[in-house]
């Protein structure tokens, strides 16, 4: 790979405070970072590099680290173009149409799902997202779990167990059969390619006392823990996520006082996902600014999925939760780096600092304002991409 200087950065997000300004965001002005067989080298002054293989001017324009989306259902098959439309023509959203998905899933070839999981990635990274989290959830029988979460685990380290999507049709009238399935023969046949196992805590998918045993059954094996969380109405899925120390707890739409308290004394992140509140015309959205002001830390993800949030792009997200979350530019820059990293558990992403993997986001403006400033322009790409 050799060593290349990027050069003139009007503005470098490291999110080391100690790097750049006291800001959280350690913002750098008129920086210079060289990367030496894929590892940060050096952070300094524009012109000031020792010569490397390589010189690339960015001329100006702001680099930041590499997006993390900690929350994707990235590998499926087929779409539900027409149940959004549906919505979008007054329909409600309920948690069932996950079901049509799963039907497409489970005849889709291993082969054929990472074709089109491969495209998804591309297309993210072709907006500047560098780590993806990727769930299984919509096969609900051992074999297909197993089948998505092999195709994942060949797109990222970061893997999820989510076989707690729904229960599925063949045991509509058997839930306590298909926890005992989840955490067994399911679990068992899953955890050997999964780092993580989450559970849908609704109205509809699964109750607080299944979703503990659950995960604790998950954690037994040695998975880290995830929650979908208050999403379509206040429940107990936040307390429950921080009660069994999650790592994150993902949605947060409705939250009480007791929850943000929760979220903010725990070492839990609350992860937003914005773009599944827009795509399902949520009245409401997650409540960042509350939850930053509580000393919580917030995460923001795409949740890309057919049917509730079909976009790979983080400056969207960005963009929606600066709008619709009222987090500042800079907040939501963290949280779609920083904060995501720390959702993952990960201290080697989401920042920029001397000796990590470099993972660099340019950004075709002079700072990380313009991602929300300009929503729905293509200006963020990891450094080293082809263009879209
Ligand atoms: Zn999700």
């Amino acid at each position: 790979m050799g060593s290349v200087t990027y050069d003139n950065i009007a503005e470098l997000v490291t999110n080391d405070p100690t790097q750049g300004d006291e800001s959280f965001l350690g913002l750098r002005h008129d920086a210079a970072v060289v990367v030496d067989d894929g590892v940060v080298a050096w952070i300094g002054e524009a012109g000031q590099a020792s010569p490397t293989d390589e010189r690339v001017d960015l001329e100006g324009r702001c680099v930041l680290p590499a997006f993390v989306d900690s929350h994707t259902h990235l590998v499926f098959d087929g779409d539900r173009a027409e149940e959004f439309a549906a919505r979008m023509a007054g329909q409600p959203y309920a948690a069932g149409g996950i079901r049509t998905t799963v039907a497409a899933t489970r005849a889709a070839s291993a082969e054929a799902l990472l074709a089109s999981a491969t495209k998804r990635l591309t297309e993210a990274r072709s907006q500047g997202t560098g780590l993806v989290e990727i769930k299984s959830g919509y096969g609900l029988d051992v074999a297909t779990e197993v089948k998505m979460l092999q195709v994942a685990q060949q797109l990222t380290d970061e893997t999820t167990f989510l076989g707690a999507h729904v229960v599925p049709t063949e045991f509509a009238d058997d839930h306590r059969g298909y926890v005992d399935l989840v955490t067994g023969d399911m679990l068992d046949a899953c955890a050997p390619y999964a780092k993580w196992i989450d559970v849908f805590v609704e109205d509809g998918a699964f109750d607080a006392e299944a979703a503990r045993e659950i995960l604790l059954a998950g954690q037994a094996k040695g998975l880290g823990l995830r929650v979908h969380a208050n999403q379509l109405r206040p429940g107990p899925g936040v307390q429950l996520a921080c009660d069994l120390g999650a790592a994150s707890a993902d949605h947060c739409t409705h939250l009480t006082d007791g929850d943000v308290a929760a979220l903010a004394d725990s070492g839990t992140v609350a992860s937003l996902v914005p773009g599944a509140d827009f795509s399902t015309r949520s009245p409401v959205y997650p409540d960042g600014r509350r939850l930053w002001d509580a000393g919580a830390a917030v995460a923001l993800a795409t949740d890309c999925n057919p049917g509730t949030s079909y976009t790979t792009s983080m400056p969207f997200v960005i963009a929606l939760a600066v709008r619709e979350c009222h987090l500042t530019p800079s907040e939501a820059v963290w949280a779609a780096t920083s904060g995501a990293a720390r959702s993952l558990r990960r201290d080697d992403a989401g920042r920029i600092a001397v000796d990590d993997p470099a993972a660099l986001t340019v950004v075709d403006a002079k700072t990380h304002v313009h991602l929300a400033y300009r929503p729905a322009v293509p200006l963020a790409q990891v450094l080293g991409e082809p263009a879209p």
